[in-house]
């Protein structure tokens, strides 16, 4: 706890000048100036991209290869935030960082908030030790809401709802360009439901809490390992995982990007394949946002029919 009191403080002596130095602009250039927004990530991004055309200028402050939900601002992302005219969040605890920087309410938009209540809270969410104590878990909300396609298209109508109000002259042609997004998603979301509408429950691992919407959507069982898959999990972690196999005849180990050889050789000996799930932390180079959902339900029917690979 005592690790987060100076990244508070210093937020605290640093914003009062910030504010106090770009709130009171002269609108001279302001009329020309298009509205900044910021994304947290990828999807969202990505919709007020499509949605705001050329009358808005879109960032997303997270370096390229960073996992937008493990991210945390630097002082001149929280700067640029701050100039920002609108920050689209997620919800659903994707920004822990959100408690130590201060961002005005009136700038910040939860495009998750019309659905809290569909929130997967995970109960091994975390899983680690105090002190000499056994390893236990704290259960924790799964952040990335937008793998669940009617979820996500919730997200895009608040991401219009926010622009059409950002540049209300704008409204016609941000809900012209809502129109097929919409369809795309609204499409996608009848595929998850037709793909996967009497699938059985079904025990699965996965390394980390990344695919809990998906899951959801797939009838999944899923026990957490908290496996990095760049790492060997090593003796102990197997140990654990061949435990738990007894009462959680798992077929399958989702991963959030694929394990080394070695382990998914090791998991294919005990009977489970692997497969990978797309958390959406980067985009495709040649696609977008809707080829990752795309992508994700093939992958979530080979699980659900046990496709082996
Ligand atoms: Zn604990």
């Amino acid at each position: 706890m005592t690790a987060w009191k100076p990244i508070g403080l210093t937020m605290f002596v640093v914003l009062p000048l910030v504010v106090g130095c770009g709130g009171d602009d002269v609108p001279d250039e302001a009329e020309d100036r298009q509205p900044a927004v910021v994304a947290v990530n990828r999807p969202l991004e990505e919709f007020a991209r499509r949605l705001g055309g050329d009358t808005v200028e879109v960032v997303c402050p997270v370096p390229g290869g960073v996992d937008p939900a493990k991210w945390r601002p630097r002082d001149e992302d929280v700067l640029a935030m701050q100039q920002a005219d609108v920050v689209l969040l997620n919800g659903a605890q994707f920004s822990k960082w959100l408690n130590t920087v201060s961002l005005s309410d009136s700038l910040v938009v939860d495009t998750s908030r019309r659905f809290r209540d569909r929130y997967v809270v995970v109960e091994d969410f975390q899983v680690h030790r105090h002190g000499s104590e056994g390893e236990h878990s704290h259960p924790g909300t799964a952040p990335n809401t937008f793998l669940d396609p009617a979820l996500a298209l919730q997200q895009a109508e608040m991401v219009r709802n926010t622009l059409v109000a950002l540049v209300p002259a704008e409204k016609e042609s941000v809900e012209s360009r809502f129109e097929p997004l919409a369809a795309e998603l609204r499409e996608i979301d009848e595929a998850y439901g037709e793909v996967l509408k009497d699938a059985p429950s079904t025990p699965v691992f996965a390394s980390h809490p990344f695919c809990a919407y998906v899951a959801r959507r797939a009838n999944w069982e899923v026990v957490h390992l908290h496996w990095q898959p760049d790492e060997d999990p090593g003796p102990a972690k197997w140990e654990q995982l061949e435990e738990k196999l007894i009462d959680h005849p798992a077929k399958w180990m989702l991963f959030a990007e694929q394990p080394l050889p070695e382990t998914e050789a090791r998991l294919a000996e005990l009977g489970i394949a692997v497969a990978v799930i797309d958390p959406a932390s980067t985009l495709p180079v040649d696609g977008g946002f809707p080829d990752v959902l795309r992508a994700n339900l093939e992958t979530a029917r080979k699980v659900v029919q046990n496709e082996r690979p």
